[in-house]
């Protein structure tokens, strides 16, 4: 038997598991809370998304769970006490997304910096007719700052080159080998770069390390691109820095208060919006469902994951 925590983001998946397992999915019963009570303690395994989470009174409620499989590579909004103090293991997708994640940061880079989005509805106003589209900003041959050189992080390393980007990064620690310009601070980064693009890790260590200070040193040629998590990036302060100009732009994927990005990002031009979808194309999501499934089977024959996140992995 396996607990769906709720409906996964793709529904070939919820039918893959229906077919494999007697699945049970709690946001669909009735009285969630009362299935818990009732069921609880039949469950072994849980399936869930990096979107979803699993908070901690669904973990307490489920006294045999061993292990929870989850769609996505961010762990963050996954209950890690409750989960290691009761020494569930956790799989997860990670290296299947890079690529189409990649793409995603360097669509809204280019889009923030040509106006894609502003020329599209200036287009179908009718304003071409009425005037010119203004100039913008030149995106290849530009600094790119990478702000997590992981996986995703240094597949955008990767297009930049075609891009005749330079690179440079900061992560805690400085990579061994790696051929970009490591910068000990993101302070020191966002100065540097003309796009700092946010691909580091969501959590309480990395909670709005994007702040007014940061936006500043980007400054009003610089453009911010976030793929990562909202949480990374302090909302209000990015608001009044776009508002008042003190960046030039920013594209995007994800925000700290989701499905609902602060009203005045709406109303401005120089903000490039996207409903977290970085990882949505067919491809990538049938690679992730995939790895979801192949987790949880080489669980139950082996008791551990083909992809284990490190801090369940360390246990
Ligand atoms: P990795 O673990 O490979 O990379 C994360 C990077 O962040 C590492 O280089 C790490 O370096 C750095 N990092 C973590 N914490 C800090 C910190 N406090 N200060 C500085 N650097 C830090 O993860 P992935 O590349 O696979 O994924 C990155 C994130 O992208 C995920 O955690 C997820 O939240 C997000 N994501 C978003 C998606 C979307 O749809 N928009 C889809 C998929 C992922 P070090 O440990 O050396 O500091």
């Amino acid at each position: 038997r396996v607990l769906q925590y709720g409906k996964m983001p793709l529904p070939q998946l919820d039918a893959d598991l229906a077919q494999a397992y007697e699945v049970s999915i709690l946001s669909e019963q009735p009285d969630p809370e009362h299935f818990l009570a009732e069921q609880g303690a039949q469950f072994e395994y849980l399936v869930t998304s990096a979107a979803m989470g699993l908070p901690a009174r669904v973990i307490q409620a489920l006294p045999k769970l061993k292990f929870v499989s989850s769609f996505g590579v961010g762990f963050d909004a996954l209950d890690r006490e409750a989960l290691q103090d009761k020494g569930v293991r956790v799989g997860y997708t990670p290296g299947v997304l890079d690529d189409c994640v990649a793409d995603m940061a360097f669509a809204l880079l280019l889009d923030a910096t040509r106006g894609l989005s502003e020329s599209d509805r200036f287009v179908r106003r009718g304003d071409w007719s009425k005037g010119r589209f203004g100039i913008r900003t030149r995106a290849s041959g530009k600094r790119l700052g990478i702000f997590g050189m992981g996986r995703i992080g240094s597949t955008v390393a990767r297009r930049a080159a075609g891009f005749d980007m330079e690179v440079a990064y900061h992560n805690r620690r400085p990579i061994e080998g790696s051929p970009h310009h490591y910068l000990p601070s993101l302070l020191e980064l966002a100065r540097w770069s003309d796009f700092l693009v946010i691909t580091a890790a969501g959590g309480d260590s990395t909670q709005h390390l994007v702040s007014t200070d940061v936006l500043d040193a980007l400054g009003p040629q610089g453009f911010l691109i976030n793929v990562a998590r909202g949480s990374v990036v302090d909302e209000a302060a990015l608001v009044t820095a776009l508002q008042q100009q003190r960046i030039a732009g920013a594209g995007l994927d994800v925000f700290e208060d989701e499905p609902r990005p602060k009203p005045e990002l709406l109303a401005l031009d120089n903000v490039v919006l996207a409903p977290h979808i970085a990882s949505g194309t067919h491809e990538t999501r049938r690679a992730m469902a995939d790895l979801v499934l192949h987790n949880l089977q080489q669980y139950i024959a082996t008791g551990r994951p083909a992809a284990e996140v490190p801090w369940s992995a360390a246990q």
